[in-house]
């Protein structure tokens, strides 16, 4: 059966309330687990280990407390990573290695990564974890070793069946605090290089585009400029000027010239269509890189001449009209891309010389 995307996202939303409050989750299962615990201890009056859990869950009602300021997390974190250190070793001690209470150490070691990756600061996280990671090992030996040299204190003699459900309840709970983790870690490096291609998109938007017209800048323009002259096919340069667009800014002022460079811009690049680009090549100056031939740039060019002219620009309340002058250049494999966009300037100042509003080629 295919997922929805909406089945997706309710998953993806589910994971992400898991990564807000995974050390709150963390700190109370594990709270829960050593009242489990403290209740089976007793039980089999074991009673130095249900002390000590009497001091864990007060231990992880301090950390619940302190995890209301995340500053404090690193001190939660080395609270449970001691706690559950020692926890093991007293266990081992007292009941012995065959119930499975050492294997929580084990789960200590991805979480000290994934731990100091969250909180210690450049290279030194990969040596605090490391050694985090090797200490816990130390101690998982330790565990094991304890019982080649002395007997536990406490020689239960459980029926085998209650002795391996205390095992696979340790061996289960460690497996299901290693599967949340290691979810909640893939989820965030997964959210992590969105934000990171997002990031680099917005950049690369800025780095190429006029921040005032969204339209492609200079540096991006020289880019595509260079790529059409490799390419060794012809195309046409349309170089656009607005008129007197002093007298814009004088008249309706600097933003209402901003408004008019904005809807000239959207123009251009509505009737330019996929035929080329349009970059905004100086002030109010706009050059177009037309792949068409040069009797349909040219018709491009008077369809842009004319919406323009038709269109009402608005700014204050205030209605006026504008037009531009456009030059025209065809070039010529070969030839250099400096030469065409001097040729589409001077078809450009011809046609203000002899009355604006048109398009020269
Ligand atoms: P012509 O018809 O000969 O082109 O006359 P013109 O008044 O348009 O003269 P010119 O092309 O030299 O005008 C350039 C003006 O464009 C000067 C400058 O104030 C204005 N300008 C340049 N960039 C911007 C901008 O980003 N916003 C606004 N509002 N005005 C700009
Ligand atoms: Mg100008
Ligand atoms: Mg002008």
């Amino acid at each position: 059966m295919k997922k929805t995307a909406a089945q997706d996202s309710r998953l993806v939303r589910f994971l992400l309330f898991l990564s807000d409050y995974k050390f709150h989750l963390m700190i109370y299962s594990i709270g829960i687990v050593h009242m489990t615990f403290f209740f089976l201890f007793l039980y089999l009056h074991v009673m130095p280990m249900a002390v000590f859990n009497v001091f864990s869950v007060l231990t992880y009602a301090a950390c619940a407390f302190m995890l209301r300021s995340l500053k404090r997390l690193f001190a939660v974190f080395f609270a449970t990573y001691l706690e559950i250190l020692l926890h093991s070793l007293a266990a081992a001690v007292c009941v012995g290695w065959q119930y499975g209470f050492s294997l929580y150490v084990l789960a200590l070691i991805p979480f000290c990564y994934y731990m100091c990756n969250n909180l210690v600061k450049g290279r030194r996280k990969y040596i605090v974890a490391t050694w985090l990671g090797f200490i816990a090992f130390a101690a998982y030996a330790a565990c094991r070793m304890i019982i080649l040299f002395r007997p536990p204190l406490y020689g239960l003699s459980l029926p085998p069946v209650f002795s391996f459900f205390i095992y696979m309840f340790n061996a289960s709970s460690t497996c299901i605090f290693m599967i949340v983790f290691s979810l909640i870690f893939l989820l965030e490096i997964h959210l992590s290089a969105n934000k990171l291609s997002r990031q680099n998109e917005l950049l690369e938007r800025l780095a190429n585009t006029d921040p005032l017209t969204g339209l492609y800048n200079r540096r991006s323009m020289q880019v595509f400029l260079d790529h059409a002259a490799e390419s060794e096919t012809d195309f046409c340069l349309a170089m656009c000027d607005i008129d007197d667009f002093k007298k814009v800014n004088d008249t309706y002022g600097h933003d209402a010239g901003d408004i008019v460079l904005k809807e000239i811009a959207e123009i251009m690049k509505h009737e330019t269509g996929n035929q080329g680009y349009v970059c905004r090549w100086g002030g109010e100056e706009i050059l177009i890189l037309s792949s068409a031939n040069s009797d349909q740039t040219r018709e491009i060019m008077e369809k842009i001449r004319r919406s323009i002219g038709n269109h009402i620009f608005e700014s204050r309340e205030k209605l006026f009209h504008c037009s531009v002058t456009i030059g025209i250049a065809a070039h010529k494999n070969g030839g250099f891309v400096e030469d065409t966009i001097n040729l589409a300037d001077y078809n450009l100042y011809q046609g203000k010389r002899s009355g604006k509003n048109k398009v020269v080629s």
